[in-house]
């Protein structure tokens, strides 16, 4: 089965449903954002919600209704505050599973991000079906934290790594996709939209190969979830990770979705309370899913806060997100290109989402990103946790500028001007 790239539709395999009348009133929803109200001289100019999203205030209050009102432990108690803690919790699950279109709410555990979701499944379903000489396929455009678990779960098993390569362009090299399949194959752990590059990859044309090899999936979604909209069902994933904190819920609770049949036959990956059914001395029965994988109190306020962040984010629409995204991205694509000696990495807009990365010649990326906070403009710079990618092309490091939902044109003006700003800065100092 060959992927030929020019056949993939651009984002997440859907169209691209742009509606110039749904386009977002990006002021309306700033006011949503305290932290603008906060660092308004000079005015806060986010680009690096990859990193992290702000949040709204539907979240901050969700989260302080139940502090304020009915802050106590979940499905425990036999008392109201504990009742409705428990209820809402289970509410924030039910909303999640709607929003990535999981069959059922039991199917979407909660972690404490992308990293420990991925973790999960390297330790439990890895440890309990790979063996030595079996391989796992990644890609080199990874996040250290959907390729050092695989690392670690090879090198407990005596598995292999192989990787999928990544051209010029940034885009994978699925022409090699036929000859790193085999039967060895057992899982494929691949990103959906790179926190480098922005590339989309097409997952599900990816998961039906993997499939055709009975290898299983897991999808990296830390930077898709929040952007556009996700159907686990019709990706037909095995798995799929994601974290609240880049989709405007709280820092501390992140997703693992999988199929029922796979959660149920995996074992527990840590133990303690909540996650058991009985226990004995010497063995203990566990609990039906989802409790089987949260053992210990979990972050309540954070899961109600995550429901809350979807249910903004659902209203809001992310197919309207995702076309005034595009739209900043297209801008930022065509003005920082006429930059002289700047380096744009990754394909061109309508193939990525959310993220630009770049370097300016004779400029370490942290200087530029120094020289950007003195303009107000908060920018990421560094490997961005992706060294194998880096080492792709040649750099330590890349300054990158992430959007979302609340950027404004303008803002992408203000990042232009303070990059020329500190290409003067730079020349006249080696002057
Ligand atoms: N995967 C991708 C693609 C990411 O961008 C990130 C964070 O930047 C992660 C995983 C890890 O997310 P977390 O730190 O929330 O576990």
């Amino acid at each position: 089965m060959h992927l030929e790239q020019s056949k993939i539709p651009v984002i997440g395999e859907k169209p691209m449903n742009i509606d110039p009348y749904r386009s977002l009133k990006v002021e309306t929803i700033r006011k949503d954002f305290p932290i603008f109200e906060a660092h308004d001289n000079p005015p806060l100019i986010y680009l690096d919600s990859a990193a992290s999203s702000l949040t709204p205030l539907c979240v901050i209050d969700a989260m302080d209704k139940y502090y304020l009102n009915y802050r106590s432990n979940i499905h425990r108690g036999i008392y109201q505050i504990s009742e409705e803690a428990t209820a809402q919790y289970e509410e924030a699950r039910k909303k999640v599973a709607r929003f990535i279109n999981s069959r059922r709410s039991s199917q979407i555990i909660f972690t404490r991000n992308t990293t420990e979701s991925i973790n999960l499944v390297a330790y439990s379903w890895g440890d309990a079906n790979i063996r030595e000489g079996d391989e796992i396929l990644v890609t080199v455009m990874e996040h250290h934290s959907n390729l050092v678990p695989w690392q670690l779960l090879a090198q407990r098993t005596g598995a292999k790594l192989r990787f999928i390569e990544v051209t010029d362009d940034g885009v994978l090299q699925l022409e090699d996709l036929d000859g790193l399949l085999t039967e060895r194959t057992k899982l494929v752990a691949i990103t959906h939209v790179s926190n480098v590059l922005g590339t989309i990859n097409p997952v599900q044309s990816i998961t039906t190969a993997a499939h055709q090899v009975n290898a299983k999936v897991i999808i990296d979604a830390a930077q898709s979830v929040p952007h556009f909209p996700i159907d686990v069902q019709q990706i037909d994933c095995d798995f799929l990770a994601f974290s609240g904190h880049k989709m405007c819920g709280p820092t501390g609770v992140g997703i693992l979705y999988g199929k029922r049949d796979l959660l149920e036959q995996m074992p527990p990956f840590l133990g303690g309370g909540s996650m058991i059914r009985s226990v004995e001395r010497e063995r203990s029965t566990y609990a039906e899913l989802p409790a089987k994988f949260e053992a210990g109190t979990p972050g309540i306020a954070e899961a109600i806060g995550l429901g809350a962040a979807v249910d903004y984010l659902t209203d809001i629409g992310l197919d309207a997100i995702q076309a005034h995204e595009q739209e900043i991205l297209e801008y930022a694509y065509q003005i920082l290109s006429e930059i002289d000696g700047i380096t744009l990495y990754g394909p061109k807009p309508r193939q990525r989402a959310g993220a630009l990365t770049f370097n300016l010649s004779g400029i370490h990326p942290h200087d530029l990103a120094g020289v950007l906070d003195g303009e107000g403009v908060a920018v990421r710079a560094g490997h961005h946790c992706a060294q194998p990618l880096m080492q792709r092309y040649g750099v330590i490091a890349t300054a990158r500028a992430s959007f979302y939902l609340y950027n404004k044109l303008e803002e992408v003006d203000r990042l232009y001007d303070g990059l020329l700003k500190a290409q003067k800065l730079f020349t006249r100092r080696r002057r």
